[in-house]
C-alpha cells in the first residue's frame, strides 16, 4: 500500500507528549507514526518545527459585514495562514431557522478553505421553539446575548445570502426566551454559549459617561463594569442548575467574572468557560484610540494578569477570537460611542499565543494544544475526529516554527478587514504549514488550497 502523504522529523504533540515520529497520512487520515519511511506520494520535510493538532476557533463572526459566500473564502483564508483548522461561526438569523436556514447552508458549502461549525443564536421565542430542527442540521450548540435589550438592544444580523445590505435589527432577550433555550438545551444535549453582560446596568452606565462626555476606552470599560458580567452571569446560572443544562461562557476578561463563575461552579452548575486573545494582551491603559473596543471591554492590565492565571489554575477551557469581519469605514467613528464593536482576530490567534504565551513561558504546547484545540472539539462534540494527534483522527495538523519572527499586517492575511488591532506587533513564533483533512491548505505561509474545500463538521451530541 501506498499512502498519501508523510510529515517526516516534526516534533508530535500527543495527549502523552512530545513524540519524536514521522506521521503517515492516507485518505485525509492519520494512520500511523514511524520512525521509517513508507512507500508515500507525497514527502513534507518538517524538521525543526512541532506538529500540533489544527486549531478550532470557537467564536468567529462572518457573513455580519459581508454575505457568508464571500465572507468565508476571506476569513476561512486567514484562518488557515493562522493554523485554524476548523472555525465555529456564531449564526445570527433575524428570521426563522425553518426557512432561512438551509439557504446560509448551501452559501456556505463552496467557499471554505477550512473546515467549519455553527453555533445558532436564539433571539426569541419562536427561534427556541426551532432548537431540534436546528440539530437536525448538525448544529448542536446555541448562543444567548444576555446584553441585549433597551436602548442597547441594536445588533446586526448575518446578511442574507447573495445581499450585501447590513441587516440592522433590534432585540429584547425576555426571561422566558433564556428559561426556554436553556430547558430544550438541557432537553437535547446541547450546550449554550453565553455573553454575560446585563443589558439594564450596560444601558444606564453608556447613558452616564455620554452625559458626562466621557470618551475613550477606559470610559467604554467603565459603562459595561465587569460587574453587569457577574450579575448575568449569576442569573444564567441560576436557571442552568434547575435544567441541568451546560452553560459555556464566551469571551470571559475580568477577574471579577470568572469571580463570580467560580461561584457559581462551585453551587453545582456545568460551567464552561472562553477567553479571547484580546484579553491577555490588552488593557485600556495601554490601547489608545477606538479600535480596540470591544464587548465585553478590554480591561485593565491587572485583569489581564489574572486571566492568564486562571489559565494556569485550569479556570479556563479554550480560547477563541471572537473575529469580527468588519472593515474601518464603519469600525471607527468620531467617539467611542458611535465606533463599531468587535474587531478580526483568526489569523493572530496562535501567533499571539505562541508569541506571547509560549515564547514567554506563561503556557507550554500542551496547555496551548488544550485551549485552542482539544478541548473545544470534546465540549462541542468533535473528539476525537477533530482535536488531537492519534491514529484515525483527521490529518487537521498546523506544523508550527517557534523561532520564526514576523510583523503583523492586516495585508498578510489578504481578510475582509482592512485593519488589525496587532499591526505592527513584532511576534515570535508562526504556523508555517497547515493541513486540513490531509490536504495542505497553507505551506511556507502561503495559500495552496482552494475555497469549498472546507466541510461542514458533523457533530455528535453530548
Ligand atoms: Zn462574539
Amino acid at each position: 500500500m501506498t499512502a498519501d502523504c508523510i510529515i517526516l522529523d516534526s516534533h508530535i504533540m500527543t495527549p502523552k507528549g512530545v513524540m519524536e515520529r514521522n506521521i503517515v497520512i492516507d485518505d485525509g487520515k492519520i494512520v500511523d507514526f514511524t520512525t521509517d519511511i513508507p512507500q508515500c506520494d507525497k514527502k513534507i520535510n518538517a524538521r525543526g518545527l512541532v506538529a500540533i493538532p489544527g486549531l478550532i476557533d470557537t467564536h468567529v463572526h462572518y457573513g455580519v459585514y459581508s454575505p457568508i459566500e464571500e465572507a468565508a473564502k476571506t476569513e476561512s483564508r486567514a484562518a488557515a495562514l493562522g493554523g485554524v483548522t476548523t472555525m465555529m461561526r456564531m449564526l445570527r438569523l433575524g428570521h426563522s431557522y425553518k426557512t432561512h436556514l438551509q439557504a446560509q447552508l448551501a452559501a456556505s458549502k463552496s467557499s471554505h478553505y477550512v473546515d467549519y461549525s455553527i453555533h445558532a443564536t436564539i433571539f426569541d421565542a419562536s427561534q427556541a421553539d426551532e432548537m431540534k430542527y436546528i440539530t437536525e442540521n448538525g448544529i448542536t450548540s446555541f448562543k444567548l446575548y444576555m446584553n441585549l435589550g433597551g436602548e442597547v438592544g441594536h445588533v446586526y444580523m448575518d446578511m442574507d445570502p447573495g445581499s450585501s445590505d447590513l441587516f440592522e435589527s433590534h432585540v429584547q432577550l425576555e426571561t422566558d426566551t433564556i428559561r426556554k433555550v436553556l430547558a430544550n438545551a438541557a432537553h437535547l444535549g446541547c450546550p449554550v454559549l453565553v455573553h454575560a453582560e446585563d443589558y439594564q446596568m450596560c444601558e444606564c452606565g453608556i447613558k452616564k459617561a455620554k452625559e458626562n462626555k466621557k470618551d475613550g476606552l477606559p470610559a467604554w470599560s467603565e459603562s459595561r463594569p465587569p460587574d453587569s458580567e457577574a450579575k448575568s452571569i449569576k442569573k444564567v446560572c441560576e436557571i442552568a442548575r434547575e435544567y441541568g443544562t451546560t452553560v459555556y461562557f464566551v469571551h470571559i476578561g475580568s477577574a471579577v467574572a470568572l469571580d463570580a463563575i467560580e461561584q457559581e461552579r462551585k453551587k453545582g452548575t456545568k460551567v464552561l468557560v472562553e477567553t479571547c486573545p484580546h484579553y491577555l494582551t490588552l488593557s485600556y491603559e495601554k490601547q489608545s484610540g477606538y479600535l480596540a473596543k470591544v464587548m465585553p471591554p478590554i480591561r485593565s492590565s491587572s485583569d489581564k494578569e489574572k486571566i492568564w492565571n486562571a489559565i494556569s489554575q485550569k479556570q479556563i477551557n479554550t480560547i477563541g477570537t471572537d473575529h469580527v469581519a468588519n472593515q474601518l469605514k464603519l469600525k471607527v467613528r468620531d467617539d467611542v460611542w458611535s465606533s463599531l464593536a468587535g474587531f478580526p482576530g483568526i489569523g493572530t490567534l496562535l501567533p499571539i499565543l505562541l508569541s506571547e504565551g509560549v515564547n514567554k513561558n506563561r503556557i507550554n504546547l500542551t496547555q496551548l494544544v488544550e485551549l485552542t484545540s482539544t478541548n473545544a472539539a470534546k465540549i462541542f462534540g468533535m473528539f476525537p475526529q477533530k482535536g488531537v494527534l492519534q491514529k484515525n483522527s483527521d490529518a487537521d495538523i498546523t506544523l508550527i516554527n517557534l523561532k520564526k519572527e514576523q510583523k503583523v499586517s492586516a495585508d498578510f492575511f489578504g481578510a475582509f478587514s482592512d485593519y488589525i488591532v496587532y499591526e505592527g506587533w513584532n511576534l515570535k513564533g508562526w504556523p508555517q504549514t497547515t493541513m486540513v483533512r490531509g490536504n495542505l491548505v497553507t505551506e511556507n505561509m502561503q495559500v495552496v488550497g482552494k475555497p469549498g474545500y472546507g466541510q461542514l463538521v458533523k457533530r455528535s451530541l453530548g
